[in-house]
């Protein structure tokens, strides 16, 4: 059994924090005074790709690595912020010849290479508003989400553009341009309609004026994961600039040497908030890895590349952890100072794996799209709680509410279990859902931003998450959090994945039933069913305990890995399924 909280001495960090975690950087924490870090456009207005890139290159940062492109075989290619400043200049004008105005929306399909931040920030340059896609997405998701975005560019491969989106071409009528290029070599055949994107660049104008966007305009449309429902089309300003480098800097605790690798896709808020903006923003370099996951890579990708800070995710570190301590222990990490994970809650288990078996204890935070950024975190200099997301950031003020009749907010005290609010604005609220405006009301209560996730605080100003509102469970008038449920079945050494879903019961309101998929080497059986049965009531009493445990190959997860609650729900109930574009692997 580990502790319950995880202490570190500060005189054993290999560089002082850029937080101390003081109640006094709190209070001294004002965004004017960050604001200064940014250089803002000549004319006072404000550009992400501008602060991302040019400012660097016009400075002494002009030959420092931004980019270090990594391939398939541990060869890779070190794009300097000169380079990337001048080469989405390129990408600019090429739009800007295209004729492609401020505003219009530039969908980017692509994987993890230099083209994806050509895209990203060559078309915020121009003013467009930019919209990531994920790669894996078939046609349909690619659909749904360009309709509604009303995307007039698309950015891709010319073998995504084949498979994904020559068949739904005709169903997209804002769309006027679709630039290629080859990510298979030799496939250079020219596709009817399209554009062959490093021709067009080799004949761009390199010099580029940045459109003049101020901290207002829209700059960045994210879809969500899609884990509670259909996904939500989220808007995001320019000045969300400011929430990047200033989490970048404090929860991550980017420095200026720091080489930086955050593994998440570019469709997802993650891979771009982190996989692109925050380090460019602090200037370091990045580490950009577009293959699927592979253990033993990734463990080399960490020791060759001398990675010192490191952003993941739940459902990579589960994977990790499944494919053994040994493979780990056979890499060497002597550079890495500190890994962070975000997008489903980190089970206390993986906390204390990464302690032991990496040598550092994984950090948990959370934020969501809407937010634009890190919120809420366990930084360097805190001890972590394991199981707690962390404390907000400077600048973030958060509490623990329930919305009352009339729409009057009651704030709770310590370990009360409310909804999380956060006090707006900050720079990188979402300024709308994509065609929901009164959904988007919906969300404020006054001065709150009501986040639909359900948390408490403890008396040391530590969250806990305790489920998404929508998949808490209410039995014998007691709320029930699945993440709780499920972290203590996962202490059982047979179990590999948990999830719980409430079940509508007559006498009880919902009785809690588990999905559990067993590790390497475990059978299903009665006894292990009830043994399990049996191990949550004595962990969690009776009330909390699941009543009904079901074996299951696999869990129904997103493609970015959560936990798709709801699909269980309905597949139990025998209701619909509902929009199931974000999943992972049909079932
Ligand atoms: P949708 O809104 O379409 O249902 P989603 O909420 O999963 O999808 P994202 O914005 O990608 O889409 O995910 C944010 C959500 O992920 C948070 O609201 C929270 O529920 C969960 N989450 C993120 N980080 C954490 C964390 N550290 N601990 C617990 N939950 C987290
Ligand atoms: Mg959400």
């Amino acid at each position: 059994m580990h502790r319950a909280i995880l202490k570190k001495n500060l005189a054993d960090l290999p560089l002082t924090p850029n937080w101390l975690d003081s109640v006094q950087a709190r209070e001294a924490f004002s965004w004017q005074v960050q604001a200064h870090a940014l250089a803002g456009l000549p004319g006072g207005g404000l550009n992400l790709a501008y602060e991302a890139v040019d400012r660097h290159a016009q400075g002494a940062h002009r030959r420092h690595t931004a980019l270090r492109i990594l391939d398939r075989n541990g060869g890779g290619c070190d794009i300097s912020y000169g380079e990337l400043s001048t080469l989405s200049n390129r990408f600019a004008s090429v739009l800007k010849t295209l004729g492609v105005r401020p505003g219009e929306r530039v969908f980017v399909l692509c994987g993890r290479g230099l083209e994806l931040y050509l895209g990203v920030l060559g078309g915020l340059k121009l003013g467009c508003v930019v919209s990531p896609l994920f790669c894996a997405f078939g046609p349909q998701p690619i659909e749904t989400r360009m309709r509604l975005g009303e995307g007039s560019v698309l950015l891709t491969s010319a073998a995504l553009y084949r498979r994904k989106v020559a068949a739904i071409r005709e169903r997209l009528p804002a769309l006027k341009h679709v630039l290629l290029f080859d990510d298979q070599g030799g496939d250079t055949a020219q596709i009817e309609g399209t554009l062959n994107l490093h021709q067009l660049l080799a004949q761009a104008d390199e010099a580029f004026t940045v459109a003049d966007t101020t901290a207002d305009s829209p700059a960045l449309l994210h879809f969500t994961s899609g884990t509670t429902g259909t996904p939500k089309g989220v808007l995001h300003v320019h000045g969300a600039a400011l929430t990047h480098y200033v989490t970048g800097k404090y929860a991550l605790d980017l420095h200026p040497d720091d080489v930086f690798w955050c593994s998440a896709d570019p469709g997802w808020v993650t891979g771009t908030s982190y996989g692109i903006f925050a380090p460019l923003l602090l200037g370091v370099t990045s580490v950009v890895e577009g293959n699927e996951f592979d253990a033993e890579r990734w463990y080399r990708i960490l020791e060759q590349q001398q990675v010192t800070v490191w952003y993941t995710a739940p459902t990579a570190i589960r994977l990790l952890m499944k494919a053994g301590a040994a493979l780990a222990r056979s890499h060497h990490f002597p550079s890495l100072r500190f890994i962070a994970s975000v997008g489903e809650p980190l089970n206390p288990e993986a906390v204390w794996w990464g302690k032991e078996v990496l040598g550092l204890p994984i950090h948990d935070n959370w934020w969501q799209t809407e937010t634009g950024g890190i919120m809420i975190a366990n930084t360097v200099a805190m001890p972590i709680k394991p199981g707690s997301m962390g404390k907000p950031l400077p600048g973030v003020e958060a509490a623990v509410v329930t919305r009352a009749q009339g729409q009057a907010l009651v704030f709770l005290g310590d370990n009360e279990v409310g909804d999380l609010a956060l006090k707006q604005p900050w720079p990188a609220m979402f300024r709308a859902y994509l065609g929901q405006e009164e959904r988007y009301r919906h969300c404020f209560v006054g001065e709150w931003y009501l986040s639909g996730d359900l948390v408490r605080r403890d008396a040391d100003g530590y969250y806990w998450f305790i489920g998404r509102s929508d998949d808490v469970i209410k039995s014998a008038g007691h709320l029930i959090g699945p993440f709780e449920v499920e972290s203590s079945l996962m202490e059982h050494p047979a179990v590999a994945e948990a999830a719980v879903i409430g079940k509508p019961d007559p006498l009880l309101g919902e009785t809690v039933k588990a999905f559990v998929s067993l590790k390497h080497g475990f059978a299903a059986s009665q006894a292990l069913h009830d043994e399990l049965l049996g191990h949550g009531r004595k962990r969690l009493g009776a009330v909390v305990a699941p009543k009904e445990l079901e074996f299951v190959e696999a869990l129904p997860r997103t493609r970015s890995g959560k936990l798709m609650r709801r699909l269980l729900k309905a597949r139990e109930l025998g209701l619909p399924e509902g929009d199931t574009s974000s999943l992972e692997r049909p079932s």
